[in-house]
């Protein structure tokens, strides 16, 4: 059910996933006699800055909760997100944390854990580990003192501890049957080696002491349209991560210090992708389609290894009636040839209303039919923004940066709504810049994103495609103000 279609958090298969997994916990909740607390979070919604990106997402996490024995000691969070991204089924990443979380639960609804146990079973991870800063704005997440961060970093395979975040948490990994944690000497994480950030950083920074228990092997299928069920060669994986997680998960509810530890940090390192490619180890592609509403025109880019992502893209019909430029991107050293496309250019994708208040102050009004992603780039940095229905502060320990911010990520739960946002800039000065929206719905395929089809369509057999940004499709309108 999880696994049956690409579910990001900006799908209609999303809403599946998420009925599916209440009425899971239903079914749970009345074969036990320990009563489950579930909140369904509709409510958590929260602003932060990262970089120079302001961002304002809201939650709709699934939370549960099993009183411990013990309920004054500090609880433990067990967390795997439900959402995928567009390009994949998602079976390793996260199924397999989901569904883990569901046994983990009915376990623990049956033996009365020694701490408080809850579970964060978390949306919009994959878009900027939204579920889990949604989280951190839940009064629960006030309660815990270590965590279990369950992720599929690549596709089946063994799970592996790759981060622990303190002596006590890793203590913990001594009692699993088949510890199978790699001690690496560099910071592997910290070098940007690995470009799958986790909602384990957020927690460890928000105070939390915790592990990151993932799957690693296979990495050219993760985040791609072979990280399904069938591609795990049987239950084996998951039975391994389901019983490591519940021997972890068990010794951290029974930790008795009631502080956590010095930091002994583990960190495994991801192996890189090299040529020869093939269909085992296949070149992974990154697909983006920028739509500009007002010039009415519109462009696919592919990015990949240079010299064999021009082999890729020759491949694609559309690439032989367009000219292809192809570039290198100086940051993830990788090129990006991009194409002019004719397709999916719809008038009223996007609608954008702007009103100036007075000099340097101004209400913009971006909307996108269908989606629950929008975004506003400015030419100069705004020096402050507010988002109608924010609470109306930026997260502790994610500060307003004192030059500005040039961007507005904008996540909301319902589809089409728009976006009100008041921002402020230096006065008789001009702002320009983009509102776009963008889709990733693999349901809406045929209306809105027939070049992603035409890439899976025509991709070579020893590579794969993934997604580059939020919107496998993004349009956007110009503004000046
Ligand atoms: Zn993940």
């Amino acid at each position: 059910m999880i696994t049956t279609r690409p579910h990001p958090f900006n799908s209609r298969a999303n809403d599946a996933v998420r009925s599916y997994i209440l009425s899971r916990l239903n079914e749970i909740d009345s074969g036990t006699r320990t009563a489950l607390i579930v909140d369904n979070d509709i409510y958590s919604n929260v602003t932060w800055q990262e970089g120079r990106a302001g961002r304002y997402f809201e939650g709709n996490n699934i939370l549960v909760k099993i009183e411990g024995r013990n309920p004054e000691l500090k609880a433990v969070l067990f967390s795997a997100h439900y959402d995928s991204v567009s390009t994949a089924y998602g079976a390793t990443d996260d199924g397999m944390g989901v569904v883990t979380l569901l046994q983990l639960i009915t376990y623990f609804s049956k033996n009365t854990p020694s701490r408080t146990v809850v579970f964060n079973i978390n949306n919009g991870e994959e878009d900027g580990l939204y579920g889990s800063h949604a989280f951190l704005s839940h009064p629960w997440s006030k309660e815990i003192g270590f965590f279990l961060n369950l992720e599929g970093a690549g596709a089946g395979g063994v799970p592996i501890v790759f981060r622990t975040s303190s002596y006590e948490v890793t203590q913990a990994l001594k009692t699993t049957s088949h510890p199978h944690g790699s001690v690496f000497s560099s910071d592997t994480f910290a070098l940007g080696l690995i470009r799958s950030r986790t909602d384990y950083s957020v927690y460890t920074a928000a105070g939390m002491s915790g592990l990151d228990f993932a799957f690693y092997q296979r990495r050219s299928y993760y985040h791609t349209m072979r990280d399904t069920i069938s591609n795990l060669n049987g239950p084996g994986s998951l039975w391994l991560f389901m019983d490591s997680s519940l021997s972890i998960g068990r010794s951290l509810s029974q930790i008795d210090s009631p502080e956590t530890g010095r930091g002994l940090p583990l960190h495994f390192d991801l192996n890189l992708l090299s040529p020869p490619f093939s269909e085992e180890a296949p070149l992974k592609v990154l697909f983006y389609q920028a739509v500009n509403l007002t010039e009415q025109s519109s462009e696919v880019q592919l990015t990949g290894v240079e010299g064999y992502i021009q082999k890729v893209v020759s491949q694609i019909p559309s690439t032989w009636q367009h000219p292809i430029s192809c570039e290198a991107d100086a940051l993830s050293r990788l090129t990006r040839c991009k194409w002019n496309s004719t397709t999916a250019i719809t008038k009223d994708m996007v609608s954008l209303d702007t009103e100036v208040i007075r000099s340097g102050e101004a209400t913009l009004t971006v909307k996108g039919q269908n989606t629950r992603f929008c975004r506003i780039l400015f030419d100069r940095p705004v020096l402050a923004f507010h988002v109608n229905g924010s609470a109306g502060e930026v997260r502790h320990g994610y500060s307003f940066p004192s030059n500005g911010t040039t961007e507005l990520q904008l996540w909301s739960r319902e589809r089409s709504k728009p976006f009100v946002v008041d921002v402020s800039w230096p006065q008789n000065e001009t702002l320009q810049g983009r509102a776009s929206c963008g889709w990733s719905d693999s349901q809406d395929w045929e209306d809105h994103i027939p070049a992603f089809k035409e890439i899976l369509d025509f991709l070579p057999s020893w590579s794969l495609v993934s997604k580059r940004d939020h919107g496998l499709v993004e349009a956007s309108l110009e503004f000046s103000l």
